[in-house]
């Protein structure tokens, strides 16, 4: 969710660069620089949810594909160029504008002081009353947003922040406004994510809200915490490692190029130039995706391709050809031995970008479905054993503390008893949000069973543990669980095992286990440190 304006002025300052290098020299070359340029530059803003300023640059980026083709002439006709050129321009502006705007920041008055190592938002609530959604903005404080309300007519002078959730409370706004007002907002917030509450499920006033530049609408009577789940998941969103692609191509020039091309949209990658190195790459790069080039000195793309499909470990990993070959049999011989698409040379870059991206996050998706649970998106438990086991020897070998902790939800059984399973599910996710806000980024957390999480913490004694999880203690017995129009609360409870006084993973799950019950039979909602 969040977006840097020092980032988007880079992205903006580098089509600048690359438009007036096609000015001086305006040959095919530099045209598909601009044309990587502004791809580079819509994704980001797609990526980042910034919707004002995405059309501008998606416009901007179909004029340029319809110029892209090797039989135009270059330097372009005029017509063409001052086209190219308002729209440049124009999109500079706006983004210079825009960035501008919210480079400054100032004070807030959190409800809720961030420890330094949470994963935090910013949100204000625009609206008429502030008793209206007290009950929204505290629970979303115990999720580890700062929160502020302002009125719909308190003037918003310097009040900036780098990239703040805005709620906007509809209800209480004539719709005449709507358009002035929520424009206005994008204005000053062209980083920011602009959510608008109460609205009608009508045409007219979701289409109004959506032109004006809002990233979503919450219906009307959509209960706090349906509200609070959507803001959670959006934060989520981000959260990925960068995409990696490996490139074996034996042109050192075509896979620089790639290489370059794969960069504008944060996508990293290594280049095997000779394909007997494609298995070992494999292992030590871990890619996404593999682009193979076609024809290469010692064999073929598809001879690499059956080569890598011999391993189960690369059975699903896509495979993109990049080849000259307009020759269809061949192109159908190398997709039915284990190719996903092919590229024909010289390729589009937009396209290239395009279809690497797309293809890496169905790969994801499925990776994630084998190693996540499916109810939290948490590590499962045989997946977060092995983690523990890998970040466990990297403690080892680093030297310092790793804390283990076992976590468990109270009389869960009456939760599900009195309320019933799914809303019992919703108690679980709940918890999950909490965990991976409250947690530092390179911190374990798996869903260990049911209601129970096991979560490793390294670089952490048990002091400080004690105190990480005595905070998300209090702060999940605080949070209102929806059931009908009341809610209920519900509490946790956790021991807590660390190396080096336990050695092994096995010996640290026991031992917080142990400390776990421990825990319960203490009393419950309550951290319980191991003795051993
Ligand atoms: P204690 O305080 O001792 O932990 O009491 P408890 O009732 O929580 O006891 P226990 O941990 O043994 O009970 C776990 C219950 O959690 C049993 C099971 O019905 C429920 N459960 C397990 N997995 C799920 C799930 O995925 N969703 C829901 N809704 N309930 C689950
Ligand atoms: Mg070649
Ligand atoms: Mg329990
Ligand atoms: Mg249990």
């Amino acid at each position: 969710m969040l977006c840097s304006p020092e980032a988007l002025l880079q992205k903006n300052q580098a089509l600048s660069d690359t438009w007036q290098r096609y000015l001086a020299t305006p040959n095919f070359e530099n045209f598909v620089e601009l044309a990587i340029s502004i791809n580079s530059l819509t994704e980001f803003l797609i990526d980042k949810g910034v919707t004002a300023l995405h059309h501008a640059s998606h416009q901007l980026e179909q004029v340029t594909l319809t110029l892209f083709h090797q039989d135009v002439v270059h330097p372009l006709p005029q017509a063409a160029l001052d086209d190219l050129n308002e729209r440049v321009q124009a999109l500079e502006r706006m983004t210079q504008a825009r960035a501008t705007n919210s480079l400054d920041t100032l004070p807030r008055d959190p409800v809720f002081i961030a420890p330094p190592n949470m994963r935090t938002g910013h949100a204000w609530l625009i609206g008429n009353s502030h008793a209206a959604w007290t009950d929204l903005l505290t629970q979303l404080g115990y999720f580890g947003m700062t929160t502020k309300f302002m009125a719909w007519d308190q003037p918003m002078v310097d009040s900036a922040d780098t990239a703040p959730l805005l709620l906007l409370d509809m209800g209480g706004l004539p719709e005449t406004e709507w358009r002035d007002r929520i424009q206005a907002l994008r204005q000053q917030f062209p980083m920011g994510q602009l959510i608008c509450l109460e609205v009608a499920s009508d045409f007219d006033q979701l289409q109004q809200a959506l032109q004006s530049g809002c990233d979503n609408c919450l219906l009307k009577n959509t209960p706090t915490h349906a509200i609070v789940e959507h803001i959670m998941e959006l934060n989520e969103r981000h959260d990925q490692e960068a995409y990696r692609v490996l490139i074996v191509e034996d042109s050192k020039t075509a896979g620089h190029f790639i290489h370059r091309t794969l960069a504008e949209i944060q996508i990293q990658s290594h280049i095997v130039n000779d394909p007997r190195q494609t298995l070992n790459a494999l292992k030590q790069f871990n890619p996404d995706l593999i682009l193979m080039d076609m024809y290469m000195p010692n064999c073929t793309g598809v001879e690499v391709a059956r080569i890598i499909r011999q391993h189960s470990e690369f059975l699903s990993i896509p495979i993109v050809y990049l080849s000259g070959e307009t020759n269809v049999a061949l192109q159908v011989d190398a997709m039915r031995l284990g190719g996903d698409h092919f590229l024909t040379k010289p390729f589009n870059p937009v396209f290239l970008n395009t279809i690497v991206k797309s293809k890496i996050e169905r790969y994801r998706a499925l990776r994630r479905s084998m190693y996540h649970d499916s109810l939290t998106g948490l590590l499962n438990h045989s997946s977060g054993k092995n983690m523990l086991e890998i970040v466990l020897s990297g403690v080892v070998h680093e030297g310092g503390f790793l804390s283990v902790v076992m976590l468990d939800i109270d009389h869960f059984k009456q939760v599900n008893d009195s309320y019933g399973h799914p809303i019992g599910d919703q108690v679980i996710r709940s918890l999950s949000w909490l965990l991976k806000q409250r947690l530092r980024k390179h911190d374990m957390i798996c869903r260990y069973g049911g209601e129970e999480f096991l979560i490793g913490l390294p670089h952490t004694d048990s002091e400080q543990a004690y105190s990480i999880m005595e905070r998300i203690r209090h702060d999940f017995s605080q949070i209102h669980h929806p059931h009908g129009d009341s809610y209920f609360l519900t509490t946790i409870s956790a021991g807590i095992a660390t190396y080096p006084l336990a050695q092994t993973g096995d010996a640290l799950i026991k031992t917080a286990d142990q400390a776990l019950y421990q825990a319960k039979h203490g009393g419950r909602n309550r951290i319980h440190i191991s003795e051993h």
